[in-house]
């Protein structure tokens, strides 16, 4: 962490010490780092100031439903005063969806992120590249913050670091990821539970969906890019939910000659959300940008409103024009 992220820090703790109505919002599409990171946030809060207030702008996914605090993300009044919002591994407002609202509305914002594409709309930015996941950050935060971090806490800072790093095995994992999970572990954490939790938990139809999507796989240029398609029919016949392609990018980049896994997702007949992952030498965040997306160099993602084989055409042309 350099000193003006260290300073940053200083200056978004005086300002949550001096603040009343807090507000934590999520992102839309809620991954571990985010729920993990907004948690532990939000736990360590009520702790110092007896409450907070976290904003739901989208379904938290079932194998994230364990976490301690979990039932604290909710529905919020939009017309309540908001002194202060945080907002947690997002890189930009429109990744808030509903919270760009309370955001808007806000006094201040406090940016936590970890994006190397985060635009910088808070008052005050956290925003550290460098760090594995938000959780990392929101490790140190909470130190700093002169707050112990219990069970709860550290349950849900691991999730956020364990689930942004593909348990410890992506190339954003460091020395400093390793040694934040040493210290986690030695507050008491119950690593098991939380692994079947987070890995062990696939249920039925998200397997079917699992197997049903890959002998569906296409691969282009000599079996570098590798490329999957879910559409809601796809879905409805095996009984899964969107949330259920958790893993399918995942095992794309694991064949030995994918350089660019690819998933795109039918959220709605023109809504198409991408999710792009690379292995050693692309950098996925610069053409998920190209489409208004962002995130990291070796994961990012990006929505294109266009039917599902017409944005197939468009990212993957994108793809293969960065091999040239
Ligand atoms: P995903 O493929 O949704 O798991 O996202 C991979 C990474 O890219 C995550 O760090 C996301 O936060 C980021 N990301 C995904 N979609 C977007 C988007 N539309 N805009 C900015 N960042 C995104
Ligand atoms: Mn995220
Ligand atoms: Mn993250």
């Amino acid at each position: 962490m350099n000193n003006s992220i260290n300073q940053s820090i200083k200056e978004a703790i005086e300002l949550i010490k001096d603040s009343d109505n807090i507000y934590i919002v999520s992102h839309v599409q809620p991954d571990g780092d985010n729920i993990g990171s907004t948690l532990a946030l939000g736990l360590a809060i009520k702790k110092l100031k007896g409450k907070v207030n976290i904003v739901k702008v989208d379904d938290i996914p079932s194998y994230l439903m364990f976490l301690p605090g979990v039932d604290m993300i909710k529905e919020q009044d939009i017309t309540a005063p908001i002194d202060l919002l945080i907002s947690l591994d997002s890189s930009d407002l429109d990744r808030l969806g509903i919270g760009k609202e309370f955001a808007l509305k806000a006094k201040k914002i406090i940016n936590i992120d970890h994006h190397i594409t985060n635009e910088n709309f808070g008052h005050i930015n956290i925003v550290s590249p460098t760090s594995a996941a938000t959780a990392e950050i929101v490790y140190d935060f909470i130190r700093e913050l002169g707050i112990s971090i219990d069970k709860d806490i550290a349950t849900c800072i691991y999730t956020g670091i364990s689930t942004d790093t593909g348990s410890f095995v992506y190339s954003n994992t460091s020395s400093r990821t390793h040694l934040i999970a040493a210290e986690l572990l030695k507050i008491g954490i119950d690593a098991e539970l939380i692994n079947i939790n987070l890995y062990q938990s696939k249920s039925m139809p998200s397997a079917k969906l699992f197997i049903n999507s890959l002998s569906h796989l296409e691969t282009y240029l000599d079996d570098k890019v590798g490329l999957v398609s879910i559409t809601r029919e796809m879905l409805m016949e095996n009984n899964a939910k969107m949330e259920d392609t958790e893993g399918i990018i995942s095992f794309i980049r694991g064949i030995d000659t994918i350089e660019v896994a690819c998933i795109l997702k039918e959220m709605d007949e023109e809504e198409i959300k991408v999710s792009l992952r690379s292995k050693k030498h692309i950098d996925v965040s610069k053409i998920c940008r190209k489409f208004n997306g962002g995130g990291h160099i070796r994961a990012a993602g990006c929505t294109i409103y266009e039917e599902i084989s017409k944005a197939k055409q468009l990212i993957l042309d994108e793809i293969i024009s960065t091999f040239r």
